[in-house]
């Protein structure tokens, strides 16, 4: 089980019936940490008649293979079986009869992801929660919501809005990513500095255990007794169990919004302002910001009519009471003249804001116009290191001939360079990945992180080693092997070597404490 996925893996769909599927061919996949034989999705198929229509069973090779990927297309492993829950029902059911055959199971969402986290298992099941999309309702009293978990980001803000209120967690996908997705990946975006994570905004959720038990964590009450379970459980990618309704946190619309745009002649001129506007005591919404090469591109795209040869811009957004943003105004635009900025202009009306967003937010799209392929990096720094991060980002590209796009949550010290690169030229998807590697490298020197809002996943999970010792890595296992002790729930996601849940950590002493229910330790 959890073998780490391959770059165009090999198509597979459900073995013919009669034959045998490839897990029980002498793979070590055929077997449970116990030892205990795995079913196939062909078993969980046949539980499934009856409970789930036929028509939400889908095992056709070429509808499977519309889910053969998320937003990181790089990726690509075909499901043996996809289910298309429409109830909450249906989740659990699945989730019942992979957990009795021990087959393994992957959440998916909208799929917009962009670390492989609902890549699909080729063995396994695909559990889609996208049709779940009732918003139950909106409490203005008590500024929460109840939601589905297929029920898309922006729909809940829509759905507040006329009551003055809407969801603060705003990744640049909103438009399509869902809340089940925003829950397992944490999500962020560009108004997190100030709001923060998707953590701070989800208070209870029901989900499906990888035992197949419906359970309900979290509550409304503050400060409730007992483990933080949600807090557990919002980031977890899909290793926990399903999401099947979330009660989510509503924030009051800002009385007054500022948008500013600002240009500087580098992206250290520009790093430092966003420093000096934190340490000034102003938290904005968001600051955003972009380099030379990711300003070209936007412009090429759509036309957002950032500054002229520009080095670097930054996009400021301040709100809250009126009285406070006007004096935050003033001194953003202090501070940003003071670190050399040479254009400094204000939206007037929300069609300007909306051409200041354009540009930012067509961002990572529009680098598609300057190169044939590109990778989308996600790491985090403390602020204060971005100008040296930066610099070093520039000499690595030298160093290595590629290509790096800046665009990031400022703010947050959250980077997104975009590697770009030719495919067809030889040698450079590999120079490209090395450069992407030594970017998170650079993090984790400057006590970052190696993603700050896409998640591990697939992708990332070779690169864990590198920021967790082996004692980490063993006590976050034991947290997933708590939820799922067969090992069935999103696997090879996360972790770098997939450990089960008997298997003894590196250097525990004395028995494993599962050994004590039965579980094999080998
Ligand atoms: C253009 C673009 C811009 C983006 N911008 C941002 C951004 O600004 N900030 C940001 O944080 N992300 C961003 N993303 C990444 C992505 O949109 C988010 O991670 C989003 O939350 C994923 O939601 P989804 O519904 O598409 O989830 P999916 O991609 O379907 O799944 C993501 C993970 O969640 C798990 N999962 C899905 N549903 C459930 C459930 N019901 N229960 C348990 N686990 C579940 C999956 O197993 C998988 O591990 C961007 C992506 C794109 C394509």
């Amino acid at each position: 089980m959890a073998t780490e996925p391959e770059v165009g893996s090999e198509v597979r769909g459900l073995a013919p019936e009669g034959e045998a599927e490839s897990t029980a061919q002498g793979d070590p996949a055929a077997t449970d940490p116990a030892g205990r034989d795995r079913g196939t999705a062909r078993d969980v198929l046949e539980a499934l008649r009856g409970s789930v229509p036929d028509h939400l069973l889908l095992t056709d090779p070429t509808q499977l293979a519309t889910y053969e990927c998320d937003g990181l297309a790089a990726y690509r492993v075909t499901p043996a079986l996809v289910v298309l829950a429409d109830t909450a029902e249906h989740v659990t059911a699945t989730v019942r009869a992979c957990a009795e055959h021990r087959v393994p199971f992957v959440a998916r969402g909208s799929g917009t992801g962009l670390s492989g986290g609902a890549l699909p298992h080729a063995e396994g099941v695909l559990v889609v929660t996208s049709r779940l999309r009732t918003l139950h309702e909106v409490r203005r009293a008590d500024q929460r919501a109840v939601v589905d978990p297929g029920v898309i980001n922006l729909q809940v803000s829509k759905a507040a809005n006329p009551q003055g209120y809407y969801f603060a967690p705003d990744p640049s996908s909103q438009q399509i990513c869902s809340i089940g997705g925003n829950v397992a990946e944490n999500s962020g975006g560009a108004h997190c500095l100030k709001y923060g994570f998707t953590s701070g905004h989800v208070l209870a959720l029901d989900l499906v255990t990888p035992t197949g038990e419906q359970v309900s964590i979290g509550t409304e009450a503050p400060d409730a007794p007992g483990y933080d379970l949600v807090g557990a459980f919002v980031g977890s990618e899909g290793t926990l169990g399903v999401a099947t309704r979330a009660v989510v946190r509503l924030t009051r619309l800002p009385e007054e919004v500022r948008t500013v745009l600002a240009g500087f002649a580098s992206t250290d001129q520009a790093g430092a302002a966003t420093s000096a506007i934190i340490a000034a005591g102003i938290v904005p919404a968001a600051i955003e910001i972009m380099d030379a090469l990711a300003i070209e591109a936007a412009e090429k795209a759509v036309s957002c009519g950032y500054p002229a040869g520009a080095g670097a811009v930054l996009v400021v957004e301040l709100d809250g009471a009126a009285a406070e943003v006007g004096h935050e105004y003033a001194a953003v635009e202090q501070i940003c003249r003071q670190e050399g900025c040479f254009e400094f202009r204000m939206a007037t009306d929300a069609a300007e804001r909306a051409e200041i967003w354009k540009g930012r937010k067509s961002a990572f799209a529009a680098v598609g116009r300057i190169s044939p392929d590109y990778i989308v990096q996600d790491g985090v720094v403390p602020r204060t290191s971005l100008p040296a991060v930066l610099r070093r980002m520039g000499e690595i590209s030298a160093e290595k001939g590629l290509r790096v796009a800046n665009v990031f949550h400022a703010g947050d010290g959250n980077l997104h360079p975009l590697v770009l690169f030719d495919a067809s030229e030889e040698g450079a998807t590999e120079r490209a990945e090395e450069v992407s590697g030594l970017i998170l490298d650079l993090c984790i020197e400057h006590g970052g992180s190696i993603t700050g809002e896409h998640g591990v996943g697939s992708d990332k999970a070779r690169y864990m080693p590198r920021m967790f010792t082996d004692d980490d890595l063993d006590t976050m296992q034991m947290v997933r092997c708590a939820f799922d002790p067969d090992g069935i729930a999103n696997p090879g996601k996360i972790y770098p070597t997939p450990r089960l849940c008997g298997e003894r950590p590196r250097i525990r002493q004395g028995a494993h404490p599962l050994t004590g229910d039965g579980v094999e330790v080998f």
